[in-house]
């Protein structure tokens, strides 16, 4: 018998670490009807469709996710593409499938237009629409495995594609700590994206990176004999090499000299608990020289996102200098697989905030998170409730823009742009007319009527809820009112 091309029932279920009678048979049984629905639909690759699903539910049993979330991977799209309906899922796996493969549909008819501002609404709509995040894991893992297979797209789709990987997916995975995924959604993405950065950053490293692996080899196996010899039998090293996509930025921000790079290549010591991590660096400087200023103790004072590790660059005695970093297990695999290691290690001590990051909507995740980190069934709790008070608006482009509650398509003009505001004379939702004042709900598609007589009225005051809108529409009124000008004239601002 011919191995199949796509991943057993088999390879999914002995990579899920504590399997249940039950789970098993959920996904067994996802897995047939998954098979069944797209029996006869091809890949671009010309792969049965299947195959498609069944990496995509590896993924997530590779990150130790709950079978619900596997057996929805192996079903993601069966609506959109088996064209199943609903109401069959829902009698056949129940509401909670039925939920999280809606979800990653919905999450589907997203598509990112390369316009800057509007990236990072597009990401928190991602978010808000998941509304739960294991439909943003089955989303990543569904593009995960299509940026695996971006090779058999058809070229006028792959830039795109690529693009919108590396903006959404890879800073998604980025920020739920996800390194793993995020490296190769980066590594597959990046010759598409920036094929002439690419082929640069591949010549710029090609000397460095086999001179550097060279010594890696030869200098891991050392550290694991000095390890063995001081006590800490357990310790296991490898070493890593830089994606190139992270490489090239890092280039980028260094004059593109890679001589001011020094994680190129690092060598990575895994040891059962925190104290042997501490042991571990003492050893190591014991017998190589630290670089002085890049020792750092991410595990007393873990960085944004979580990562926990010790890092330190040593000299090796031939000029060169190389960084290792010192983590155990549990730091490791909440390293690899971030906000997904910590749902599946959630019934352990430490369940600690994984999430973070530098701007307003990471931080509102995390004060969330940590709130309900502590309760008792923590996935329960993963709607992601503080959005409620925006809500998300396509351009007729499919651009997003992000508003508050309550907004109205006058805001929704400004937000756009001012000139757009100041001629508005008229709102589309979803291709048919509607008034000025109607409140906008999420997923709505507008399309703002302008025209070149048109100008604001004092009554949009009263239909504007973001600042934006009232400040460029009071600017408006009061330039074009002779009284008020004449009073701004003579008597200034304030009168
Ligand atoms: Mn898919």
């Amino acid at each position: 018998m011919t191995k199949p091309s796509h991943p057993t029932l088999q390879d999914i279920l002995k990579v899920i670490k504590k399997p249940t009678n039950e789970g098993n048979a959920l996904i067994e049984k996802a897995y047939a009807f998954a098979l069944k629905a797209h029996e006869g639909q091809k890949r671009y690759s010309g792969e049965p469709y299947f195959s498609h699903v069944a990496h995509a539910a590896l993924n997530l049993a590779k990150i130790q996710i709950d079978a619900t979330t596997i057996a929805a991977g192996l079903l993601h799209d069966t609506i959109e593409d088996a064209e199943i309906p609903p109401k069959v899922i829902e009698k056949e796996f129940g509401k909670e499938v039925l939920y999280l493969v809606e979800g990653v549909t919905k999450l589907g008819k997203l598509k990112y237009r390369g316009v800057e501002r509007h990236v990072e609404s597009l990401r928190k709509f991602f978010v808000a629409v998941s509304n739960d995040a294991r439909v943003l894991l089955i989303k990543l893992a569904d593009r995960l495995h299509n940026i695996q297979t971006l090779e058999h797209v058809p070229e006028a789709k792959r830039k795109r594609i690529a693009l919108e990987t590396l903006e959404i997916h890879a800073r998604l995975a980025d920020r739920l700590g996800m390194a793993k995924w995020k490296s190769i959604f980066e590594e597959f993405a990046f010759p598409y994206a920036y094929p002439e950065q690419y082929e640069k950053v591949q010549s710029i490293i090609k000397t460095k990176r086999v001179a550097d692996e060279k010594y890696a080899e030869k200098i891991h196996r050392s550290i694991q004999k000095e390890l063995f010899i001081n006590g800490i039998k357990s310790a296991h090293v490898d070493y890593r090499v830089k994606n190139s996509y992270s490489l090239w930025r890092k280039l980028a921000r260094k004059d593109m000299d890679p001589e001011k790079v020094f994680d190129i290549l690092a060598v990575r010591v895994i040891v059962d608990t925190v104290e042997e991590c501490y042991r571990a660096l003492g050893v190591i400087h014991q017998h190589w020289h630290p670089v002085p200023g890049r020792i750092k103790d991410y595990i007393a004072v873990p960085k944004p996102n979580g990562y926990r590790s010790l890092h330190t660059t040593i000299f090796r005695g031939d000029g060169g200098i190389i960084e290792i970093q010192i983590r155990t297990d549990e730091m490791h695999a909440e390293a690899q697989y971030g906000i997904a290691a910590h749902l599946a290690y959630k019934e352990g001590a430490g369940a600690s905030s994984k999430l973070g990051g530098d701007i307003a909507w990471v931080k509102e995740l995390v004060k969330w998170q940590k709130s309900v980190a502590k309760s008792e069934d923590f996935l329960e709790h993963l709607s992601m409730d503080f959005f409620k008070h925006r809500v998300f608006v396509f351009t007729p482009n499919g651009d997003v823009i992000d508003l508050p509650e309550d907004s109205s398509p006058i805001d929704f003009a400004y937000a756009i742009h001012s000139d757009i505001g100041n001629h508005l004379s008229g709102a589309k939702l979803n291709g048919k007319l509607i008034s000025i004042d109607t409140k906008l709900k999420n997923g709505d598609i507008v399309e703002i009527v302008t025209k070149e007589n048109s100008s604001p009225k004092r009554k949009w005051l009263d239909y504007a809820k973001t600042t934006l809108a009232k400040r460029h529409i009071k600017a408006y009124l009061e330039l074009s009112n002779p009284i008020e000008q004449f009073a701004k004239k003579f008597f200034g601002k304030k009168r």
